[in-house]
């Protein structure tokens, strides 16, 4: 069977989106029963300044609570070489750094251009190598910019493959706008391996407008691995309010455990999480069929042989 990495992102993504600040207690919570579920690897949070980002405030606590849990990957994301140093000495096992495909963005988002960025990418790729841990560049806004609008397929890959000289050891496509389509998935995805071969393992997808799951579809036909995913859906698009947000966690998890993927996941036990959230987070939508649906039967018993 195929092994399909499913990395849980709601605890940085989803949160770092909505104005609430959930507590410690039931982000430890939320990330002790998704591992309890099979989920193995889940970005905790991220090392940005508290004054900027308060829901991000507790990260390196939740860093060394998630580390006790046996067998799960902890990761988190980290804006520049400052976080990263923060990051390792909370002792993560990994990280990425967020680097916009759109200059624009970048500049309005981080205050830095790209040659800049690709500065910060060699910094922190030093600090990983030194302290022995992961590090992936995410190739943000790849798909398109709400300030720039189409961003060019070509200056993806040429960014990627400054990366990969600048020391990243692994790469994710984010559609950070919500603006991907299958077809585009396909042929971005072929297009950054042709650089980076398959380093590039992830696809971070929002489901903005619902084809989130249809995009997943792409890249897994496409030969990625790792799908990065929010329980509930939990998040949001910055620059659409009342847009749905990430990938939900429920409806890949059923996607792919039905067409006979290994996800290691039980989904009975990853929607009994969801009412953690709803409880810790009572004004905030949640999305996602599964949990209005539920489960279909396992793959075995429903494919007639
Ligand atoms: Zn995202």
């Amino acid at each position: 069977m195929t092994r399909i990495l499913v990395s849980e992102v709601g605890p940085r993504d989803g949160l770092q989106s909505i104005k609430q600040v959930m507590p410690l207690a039931a982000k430890k919570a939320w990330i002790a029963a998704e591992a309890a579920a099979g989920v193995s690897e889940i970005e905790v949070g991220s090392f940005v300044p508290a004054s900027l980002l308060p829901q991000m405030a507790d990260t390196a606590e939740l860093v060394a609570f998630a580390r006790t849990i046996p067998g799960l990957n902890v990761v988190a994301l980290v804006p520049n070489a400052k976080g990263a140093a923060r990051a390792v000495e909370a002792g993560v096992h990994g990280m990425s750094i967020p680097f916009s495909m759109s200059e624009t963005h970048s500049i309005k988002n981080v205050r830095k251009d790209h040659p800049a960025m690709l500065a910060e990418i060699a910094a922190v790729a030093q600090i990983a190598r030194e302290a022995g841990i992961h590090f992936a560049v995410s190739l943000s806004t790849a798909f398109g910019c709400t300030f720039e609008g189409a961003v060019s397929e070509d200056a993806v890959m040429r960014l990627a493959e400054a990366s990969l000289a600048a020391g990243a050891q692994e790469f994710s496509l984010s559609d950070t706008t919500g603006y991907a389509d299958p077809a585009q998935v396909k042929r971005l995805v072929r297009k950054v391996r042709s650089v980076v071969g398959d380093k590039l393992t992830t696809l971070h997808l929002h489901n903005t407008r619902g084809l989130g799951l249809a995009n997943a579809l792409a890249g897994l036909d496409e030969g990625i691995t790792t799908l990065d995913a929010s329980l509930g859906g939990l998040g949001g698009c910055p620059y659409a309010p009342g847009a749905s947000g990430n990938l939900v966690t429920e409806d890949l998890v059923l996607m792919l455990n039905a067409m006979g993927l290994d996800t290691g996941i039980d989904l009975e036990k990853l929607l009994a999480v969801r009412p953690i959230l709803a409880a810790a987070l009572p004004d905030e939508p949640l999305y996602g069929f599964t949990p209005e649906a539920g489960p279909m039967m396992d793959y075995n018993e429903r494919i007639a042989k």
